[in-house]
């Protein structure tokens, strides 16, 4: 199941009629403006050829300019920002190009899927540091016990996809006070770092001598709610988005032309817009959090992403894997076992993700659903 979960749920959930609560995309486009500045691009002949390698000029002055007016974060447009085909293709790249064969990457577990695929690509062995229930804090002595001599760099989330979990300041100034003492590089995959519900999201590369060994990773599929048009984005120090730049052109050479464009109109947007995606998404979430635990799902409300974790055991589930395969056929919803995200196969092998990033009715409806699975059992 592990490699082609999103794709085989999300086919499951079309063949039975499911409401899917699983690959994380959400149920509405992002702003009307921004598609139609998309639109307007294509007819406009803006982006229709191959666009430069590094990112049109215009996204990438605005990608400087979000991490300056977010962050206050000063990169060069022209030697500090790559655009890729999504962060996918971004993790991809970092990975490939700052990895060699038999370097260790240390990874927080439960990970994003691709992370495991992208570090095996590289020949790089992964070491996970695994992120517990109920609280999913990083353990900051063990992340300090799996550096070795072999360790090239330390690769995080956050807002962390499955468990919500956003990292603290304190947690990430330990983190990267391990990097600059073992001279460690971090690649931050940061693409939910508009949905922050409690807390408040700290790029690893604003921190005391982190400037020169971030490699920041984010994408407008989150952020603008389009996430079919695979815009993504590094920002680094000239060497890294060298280096980075070096793999992308062979992975896609260049990607969405048109849909530049408008991802940079997007990124300068007023801050309402910003602030009012985490305002959205955290009544979607206290909606799910509740109903899941009124139907007895053991709940681990996310401070951060459009994801719920929830353990099964209360509702007689002893593997997450089975449970998700079920669900769709009993109940008519469909969701995403964690143990997927783990190397450990017991780790996580209760817990079971919801996305949330749907509209209330829908997230009703699911509901709904469960309930009166739950109530038949
Ligand atoms: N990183 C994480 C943690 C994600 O959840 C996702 C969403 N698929 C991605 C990267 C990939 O983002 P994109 O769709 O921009 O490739
Ligand atoms: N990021 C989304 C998720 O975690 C979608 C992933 C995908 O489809 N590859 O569900």
């Amino acid at each position: 199941m592990g490699s082609t979960i999103f794709a085989e749920m999300s086919a499951l959930a079309v063949s039975t009629g499911s409401v899917n609560l699983g690959q994380g995309f959400p149920d509405t486009d992002g702003p009307r403006e921004i598609a139609e500045a998309a639109a307007a691009a294509i007819l406009a002949g803006r982006g229709n050829q191959y666009p430069p390698v590094p990112g049109i000029p215009e996204l990438r002055h605005a990608i400087a300019a979000h991490q300056q007016r977010f962050y206050g974060l000063a990169f060069d447009p022209d030697s500090e920002v790559q655009v890729t085909a999504g962060a996918t293709e971004a993790i991809a790249a970092a990975l490939l190009a700052l990895v060699e064969p038999g370097d260790e990457v240390i990874a927080f577990e439960p990970y994003y899927d691709s992370y495991a695929a992208c570090i095996a690509l590289a020949g790089g062995v992964r070491v996970p540091v695994t992120l517990r229930a109920p609280g999913f804090r990083p353990d900051l002595d063990a992340v300090r016990a799996a550096v070795t001599p072999r360790t090239r760099l330390i690769l995080l989330n956050t807002p962390h996809n499955p468990t919500g979990t956003v990292f603290t300041r304190d947690e990430l100034a330990a983190i990267a006070g391990l990097a600059c003492e073992r001279d460690l590089l971090v690649i931050c995959d940061e693409v939910y770092e508009h949905m922050v519900y409690a807390g408040e999201h700290v790029p690893i590369g604003s921190l005391p001598g982190m400037r020169e060994r971030t490699v920041s990773i984010s994408s407008a599929g989150k952020t603008f709610s389009f996430t079919g048009w695979k815009v993504g984005w590094v920002t680094a120090a000239p060497e890294l988005i060298a280096a980075v730049r070096a793999v992308k052109q062979f992975l896609t050479f260049v990607s969405s032309g048109p849909f530049q464009y408008a991802v940079a109109e997007a990124l300068r947007m007023p801050d309402a817009y910003f602030a009012g995606i985490s305002e959205a998404l955290q009544v979607k979430r206290d909606l799910l959090c509740a109903g899941l635990a009124g139907v007895g799902f053991g709940v681990y409300p996310p401070d951060g992403t459009y994801f719920v974790t929830t353990d099964i055991r209360r509702l007689g589930g002893a593997d997450g894997v089975e449970f998700c395969r079920d669900l769709p056929h009993q109940a008519g919803v469909v969701a995403i076992p964690n143990s997927v995200f783990y190397d450990d196969p017991d780790a996580g092998r209760t817990q079971v993700r919801f996305a949330f990033c749907k509209r209330p009715e829908v997230l009703q409806e699911a509901l709904a659903r469960i309930e009166k699975w739950a109530a038949q059992r």
